[in-house]
């Protein structure tokens, strides 16, 4: 019997310091890892209050969604999750928050455009929209699948919210904190009805350069990642 017991209980972890600080409400949003060397993921349960969760709480499915341990009903967004990690070699940790300033541009169709050399760094060339689909469902699936080949490690989902994705589940949730703090700075410079400058494109390259740079490690099986 595989013990899924660290992967059960970073997530736990992840998701209730999320929800401290503000960024997954209610039962809104989810979150997964890759369990490492297996086409599997550990993640949180539907509709179930973050702050009342116990590593037992964790569903672990494989790719195919098949339970592989735990009780409870995954998430409804379990088969986006999976076919990130089809997607994305690079990627073995998933965030998917309602936090608040994404969500306000997800409503008024507004991708954000490189603004900042971190946000470039850590996000990707620009956060992009990816258009609407129902909560749950293959159309939102094979939306998100078609649009994270890009490399870009946040996007926004249309009238739903955000989606973080990182190497481990650490730099998912600081990416979390950046689109957070890149969207509301954003919004704010929309609202001055002021022309909003973004960074030299030779910059952005730069930036979208390095964080490929990360992404190639670790798809190759390095672990070290820069964070210059
Ligand atoms: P779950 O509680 O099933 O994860 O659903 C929350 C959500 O955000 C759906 O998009
Ligand atoms: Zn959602």
């Amino acid at each position: 019997m595989v013990n899924y017991s660290d992967a059960k209980t970073l997530v736990v972890q992840a998701a209730q310091q999320l929800t401290t600080k503000g960024y997954l409400s209610a039962t809104g949003g989810n979150l997964s890892v890759r369990i490492s060397g297996q086409t599997a993921l550990a993640i949180t349960p539907s509709n179930y209050d973050y702050m009342k969760m116990t590593p037992e709480d964790i569903c672990v499915l494989d790719f195919d969604l098949h339970p592989l341990d735990g009780t409870r009903q995954p998430s409804v967004e379990s088969a986006m999750h999976a076919a990130i990690y089809q997607v994305r070699g690079d990627v073995n940790a998933v965030i998917h928050t309602h936090q608040v300033y994404p969500s306000t541009l997800a409503i008024i169709n507004a991708p954000i455009p490189a603004l900042f050399d971190e946000q470039v760094r850590f996000l990707g060339r620009a956060v992009e929209i990816i258009p609407y689909a129902p909560s749950g469902t293959g159309m939102l699936k094979k939306a998100i699948a078609k649009h994270v080949g890009n490399h870009h490690n946040a996007y926004i989902m249309a009238n739903h919210g955000a989606l973080l994705l990182g190497h481990d589940l650490e730099r998912a949730m600081h990416n979390v904190e950046v689109l957070e703090k890149c969207a509301l700075a954003y919004l704010l410079a929309l609202c001055s009805e002021k022309e909003v400058s973004k960074i030299p494109l030779l910059v952005r390259e730069v930036a979208f350069a390095k964080l490929r740079k990360d992404q190639k490690r670790v798809e190759a099986g390095s672990l070290t990642v820069g964070g210059e």
